[in-house]
């Protein structure tokens, strides 16, 4: 009789899109005439950058030639595409990353995943609250926790993030191991200043920890004291991994690619006490499990970093920050008070109720459809998160409706 990771039995099932759906289901079937805009999504509405798209064409114009074919790549990704990154995301803003400290992958979400890995499965975890849920579910998966009672996995540590902490966890009173940290941050937007930042590294530093900086979203950062990058911050190199993803930054949610960041100097532990790379473990893990992005894709992540490529996706995030701020200023026109939305494509709002009451209330008299901040955690209650993805005339029709329902 073949047995299962019991450990998946534990996973809360992920209600939170699931339950929005049949809402919005079951309201479409009573309005059958209702436009309902849906102002709750994570993914983009705005096709590719054409320095991409060109890049692409070229990619798969070659792939349709013996001269200019090719197979398989190396599994870390092409040269040319980890030079680009290493040169233009970090060596250009002051921070020592090499191209061999990059490893190509097909997007954020499985580099978040999979990375937990390469780690003791009794380690100590400290997650965000409200939280981008694969970093706690993956955790769940790999046995790091108890059950889940009162909408809280025994066994983890919670980093609360509150309007008290503008958003940014204080440390923690107990000991852990790896610390997931996201800024720009998803639910939130808000972001971290570099004395909150390198509060983290010191403590990581000073307790051998490892920090996850999950950096998707640096490429809204338009204040140029917010750190776009965790390597900006003093002795970061030795303590943190930083995940980054071309899916917000160029509209490749459909294409997929991202990357990770192992610096070499990044080290772990065996049960004896003896030092491991980091570096050479994930390079074990990545090449072992993962067989490279496609050629014409990387070619298209590559265009991102021509000046064409630079105006134009500059252009496509200007857009979607501009949506933000409509939102944002709308919500606090009707006296919500909100973060996020101007270094961040999300609009984080305190509704001062129950966050599913105000998502019916949205959606019952605005057809407006957004996602309920206690979906994200516990710390998520009484708000919600509204999303700066989607076209102006939607942004612009969502918020007459919320208006005339809410003034
Ligand atoms: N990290 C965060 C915080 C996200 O919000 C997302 C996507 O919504 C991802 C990672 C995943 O990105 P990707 O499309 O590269 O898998």
């Amino acid at each position: 009789m073949i047995r299962i990771n019991e450990n998946y039995t534990k996973l809360k099932a992920s209600y939170l899109f699931a339950d929005i759906a049949k809402r919005v289901t079951a309201f479409q079937q009573a309005n059958p005439d209702k436009r309902i805009i849906r102002m709750g999504i994570g993914d983009v509405t705005e096709p590719l950058p054409e320095a991409c798209i060109d890049a692409f064409h070229r990619g798969v114009d070659e792939m349709a030639k013996r001269e200019s074919f090719r197979g398989y790549g190396p599994e870390q990704g092409y040269a040319f595409l980890r030079e680009a990154i290493a040169k233009h995301d970090f060596q250009a803003r002051g921070c020592a990353v090499e191209a061999d400290e990059i490893f190509v992958s097909d997007g954020a979400k499985c580099d978040c995943g999979n990375i937990q890995e390469i780690f003791a499965g009794d380690i100590r975890i400290a997650v965000p609250d409200p939280v981008y849920p694969v970093y706690v579910d993956t955790n769940v998966m790999a046995g790091r926790t108890g059950p889940n009672t009162g909408g809280r996995y025994t066994g983890l540590v919670y980093l609360e993030c509150t309007k008290e902490n503008d958003y940014v966890p204080a440390l923690p009173t107990e000991p852990v191991d790896l610390i997931y940290l996201c800024y720009p941050n998803n639910p939130t937007g808000a972001v971290a200043t570099a004395p909150q930042l390198r509060q983290w590294v010191d403590y990581a530093r000073a307790h051998k920890s490892i920090i996850l900086f999950d950096a998707a979203y640096e490429a809204f950062v338009r204040d140029p004291a917010i750190p776009r990058s965790i390597y900006e911050i003093p002795g970061a190199r030795e303590v943190a991994i930083e995940f980054r993803s071309f899916s917000k930054t160029a509209g490749f949610t459909g294409t997929r690619c991202g990357f990770i960041v192992v610096p070499k100097e990044l080290k772990a532990w065996d049960d004896a006490g003896n030092a491991h790379s980091v570096h050479a473990l994930w390079n074990r893990r990545h090449s072992t499990k993962f067989n490279g992005v496609s050629y014409p894709v990387q070619r298209a992540a590559e265009a991102v970093f021509t000046p064409a490529g630079q105006a134009q996706t500059k252009q496509l995030t200007d857009f979607y920050l501009a949506n933000a701020a409509i939102i944002r200023a709308a919500m606090e026109k009707l006296g919500l008070a909100c973060i996020g939305g101007d270094n961040a494509p999300y609009i984080w709002i305190n509704t001062g109720r129950d966050s599913w009451e105000f998502f019916d209330l949205l959606l019952n008299n605005a057809g407006v459809v957004c996602t309920p901040g206690a979906g994200f955690g516990k710390c998520g209650e009484g708000y919600i998160r509204l999303s700066a993805f989607n076209s102006r005339a939607n942004v612009e029709e969502a918020m007459e409706r919320v208006r005339s329902v809410l003034s």
